[in-house]
């Protein structure tokens, strides 16, 4: 089925207690498009400006990630992000964040694009991942992540494009800061009131947490030895679940469940490695590997 990705394309630095790498490649859509691509290939829509890598560019076409709606500001500066990591990685300060070519970005759905069926809207402004859903013609999934950033910058705004969504993606800090309550359990019975009918929580190295109407499912992270960077975790675990669904066309709580320990198997090798630098390079024997090892973690006899 058809996969439409819209996010950031970024340019970060990123410091973490093993190292530091200096302008790599980011944004929201880059990891999702790189993650989702193993599974269905996605339909790429942001902005960058043209100091954005063009080997990044050559990499994602050969991932067979559609380029078409990507827009290139000539002289213009690609949006630009620094973050931190404290040695209890959950825990990341944002050091910069530049918006760039993002602040005059009016998203452009190309015609081709338009019926995709599986939409995922990466972490940008809510008001623009609104003006994508205007013109899609009747997505079957919407699935939306955001931030902080936009939860304590626009929150009127990404309330409106929340009535629009059937999946929110969030972790437990932005759970909290969105609907003010501590039990992420009420918390989610407000979210959903709010729009989306289906959970995702994020909780970093202690794993995920997807809540449907009938379904409450838990799965761990990976226990991985060594983690190097957890930029992009998020927005790889998005790329996985929804690649997925694209994939078998199939959104059951059951598939949903499947969906989420594929987003939580690629978010486990996205952190091995700074920046793109694993996500660019797995095997579907490593990712199947990967996927069925999670199903040994949580099984037992009783
Ligand atoms: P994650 O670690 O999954 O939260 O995603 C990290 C990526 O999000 C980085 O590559 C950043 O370039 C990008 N990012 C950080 N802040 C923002 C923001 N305010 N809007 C859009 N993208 C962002």
């Amino acid at each position: 089925m058809s996969l439409l990705v819209v996010g950031s394309i970024g340019i970060d630095t990123i410091e973490t207690p093993f190292g530091k790498a200096e302008n790599v490649v980011g944004g929201s859509s880059i990891y999702i498009s790189l993650a989702s691509s193993y599974f269905a290939p996605p339909r790429l829509v942001g902005v960058a400006g043209d100091d954005f890598p063009k080997s990044a560019i050559e990499l994602l076409k050969r991932k067979s990630v559609d380029m078409e709606g990507l827009e290139i500001i000539k002289g213009g500066k690609t949006f630009r992000w620094g973050g931190k990591y404290h040695l209890d990685f959950n825990v990341r300060d944002t050091l910069y964040t530049e918006l760039n070519v993002f602040q005059s970005f009016n998203p452009k759905i190309p015609a081709a694009y338009k019926e995709s069926e599986y939409v995922c809207l990466g972490n940008i402004d809510p008001v623009l991942q609104l003006r994508v859903l205007e013109q899609m013609t009747k997505p079957k999934l919407v699935v939306c992540d955001t931030m902080n950033f936009w939860i304590e910058g626009k929150l009127s705004e990404l309330k409106k494009t929340l009535e629009r969504i059937d999946v929110l993606l969030a972790n437990d800090s932005e759970v909290k800061l969105l609907t003010k309550e501590s039990n992420l359990f009420l918390a989610a019975k407000i979210l959903r009131k709010m729009g989306p009918k289906i959970l995702i929580i994020k909780k970093g190295e202690h794993g995920a947490i997807l809540l449907t109407e009938k379904t409450t499912f838990i799965t761990p992270a990976f226990p991985l030895e060594s983690v190097f960077d957890p930029t992009g975790a998020g927005d790889s675990f998005a790329g996985g679940f929804i690649g997925w669904l694209a994939k078998t066309d199939d959104i059951s709580d059951e598939n949903l469940k499947r969906a989420v320990v594929y987003g939580s198997t690629i978010a486990s090798f996205c952190v091995e490695k700074f920046s793109i630098d694993k996500l660019k390079e797995l095997t579907h024997f490593e990712i199947e590997t990967r996927y069925r090892a999670f199903r040994a973690l949580t099984q037992f006899q009783e």
